[in-house]
């Protein structure tokens, strides 16, 4: 052999080693990088001295006996500061309660014994609970009026452990003003496909996430933009948590057998327009869904699903046809819910060269390497009672939307492959959620932290 023709083979084999097969640098740097920014960030706990408010105020209502005025102190306190659940814990000498507030749980004041002796006996009354069971876990649920005539729903759950009764409530302000389409967060190339997708009589649109990730807030939202005297809208719930004006609202109550399959079957009997069935968990349920959107109704509903690829990838393996779902399947929104930026103490600080390599790395791996970091800002807090010294106040949405056009039902149609979907959609207008993120943190809506945080 010549010896330029053995320079030739060498040279292939270190082009395919260090280009094929030696292991890439930014494979790993995903979790480094993540790992990098949250070291660097500056933690910050709730405090507030609205919190030693709400511990004289209720603890003064024990001393009197007045332990309904105590767990209505509670829940109205809960709702003053952003919160939907009211943990108790149980430990050796004492009880913690604890507000979860935005996502974080935040210990509020301690309670005796004695005191939340009086607090369990008033909840497992109020809920309907057996108030001389405390070894087994109860769930049940009772109504508050606050305000005059202002409902609220308090369900409530009780955990035996071994200090006592763990008991958490959930808020359900079950008349709180449902959110405006337009305070959903989209930016407008998601916002513009989702106006398309609810404008169409039939089709399906799926709205995925794990709990907690403001699914219900999307499709009450959506629901509430489609409400009108002139469409039925029928609803399969579990349970109601917003009571929508003209809307049929049903719900999953399986003492009575009614649950998603056969009622669902039930609400297609009532000729609707539109329905919302609020969890696929199955095929039959998935299959009833796909051919009402076949047979010209549209159809809300939800998936346990992390990412609008797995969400492809759950139905397939649900065993549903795939040229029936190219046909029935219009949207995918995949979503988390960020913190946000406390408008009222965020002060811009200045960049270190550390900042700007984060930066430019999580830029690289999200594709958008051509934005410049210069513009992008970043901040740091301040003290602030509005945000009760968190640094954040309220949520926002982070999204990633898939509309199925002609090319993608024609690949799903022939078998392809969940990665050649999701590879068609962003030739279109998919962004992911960790894009929608960045963007969101680069407008000073959110922090690049909270971002690798959830998504
Ligand atoms: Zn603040």
């Amino acid at each position: 052999m010549h010896q330029i023709q053995k320079y030739a083979i060498l040279l292939v084999y270190i082009y395919i080693y260090s280009y094929v097969m030696a292991p890439k640098k930014d494979s790993t740097s995903t979790e480094e990088l993540k790992n990098a920014v949250l070291a660097q960030e500056e933690k910050k706990e709730y405090q507030s001295d609205k919190f030693t408010k709400i511990e004289t105020q209720v603890k003064d209502a024990l001393s009197r006996q007045a332990t309904d005025d105590a767990l209505r102190d509670v829940s109205i306190w809960a709702l003053v500061v952003w919160s939907s659940d009211v943990h108790y814990e149980c430990f050796e000498t004492y009880v913690v309660v604890r507000f979860r507030i935005d996502w974080v749980l935040v210990d509020i004041f301690r309670l005796t014994h004695a005191e939340y002796k009086k607090i369990v006996e008033r909840l497992k009354y109020a809920a309907g609970l057996k108030l001389n069971i405390s070894n087994v876990p109860q769930d049940g649920k009772y109504s508050l009026k606050i305000d005059g005539n202002k409902k609220i729903d308090v369900r409530v759950s009780t955990l035996p452990i071994h200090y006592g009764e763990n008991i958490v409530c959930r808020i359900l302000d079950s008349q709180k003003a449902i959110i405006d389409f337009e305070d959903l967060w989209f930016f407008w190339t998601s916002k513009r496909m989702l106006e398309r997708a609810v404008s169409q009589k039939d089709g399906m649109i799926l709205i995925t996430g794990p709990t907690g990730s403001g699914k219900t807030t999307t499709l009450y939202t959506i629901l509430n933009k489609l409400n009108s005297r002139e469409k039925k809208i029928i609803t399969l719930e579990d349970p109601i948590e917003y009571e929508l004006e003209w809307v049929v609202q049903s719900e999953i109550d399986d003492k009575n057998g009614i649950t998603f399959q056969s009622g669902l079957k039930a609400c297609l009997r009532q000729d609707p327009d539109i329905i919302m069935v609020w969890e696929i968990r199955d095929y039959e349920t998935l299959n009833t869904a796909t051919s009402a959107s076949l047979t010209g109704h549209l159809v809300l509903s939800t998936l346990h699903t992390k990412s609008a690829a797995d969400t492809l990838d759950r139905i397939i393996n649900m065993w549903l046809k795939p040229y029936i779902l190219a046909s029935a399947l219009d949207t995918i929104i995949a979503q988390r819910l960020v913190r946000r930026i406390c408008p009222d103490c965020k002060v811009e600080k200045k960049k270190t060269p550390q900042d700007i390599g984060i930066l430019e790395a999580m830029m690289k791996e999200t594709g958008m390497q051509a934005l410049s970091t210069d513009h992008m800002k970043l901040y740091k807090w301040e003290w602030c009672s509005t945000c009760n010294n968190s640094g954040y106040k309220g949520r926002m949405g982070v999204y990633e939307i898939i509309t199925l056009n002609e090319k993608i039902r024609d690949l799903i149609r022939s078998w392809g492959s969940v990665e050649e979907v999701i590879s068609e959609a962003r030739n279109w207008d998919l962004i992911t959620m960790k894009e929608d993120g960045i963007l969101k943190a680069i407008k000073w809506f959110t922090t690049i932290e909270e971002i690798l945080r959830v998504v």
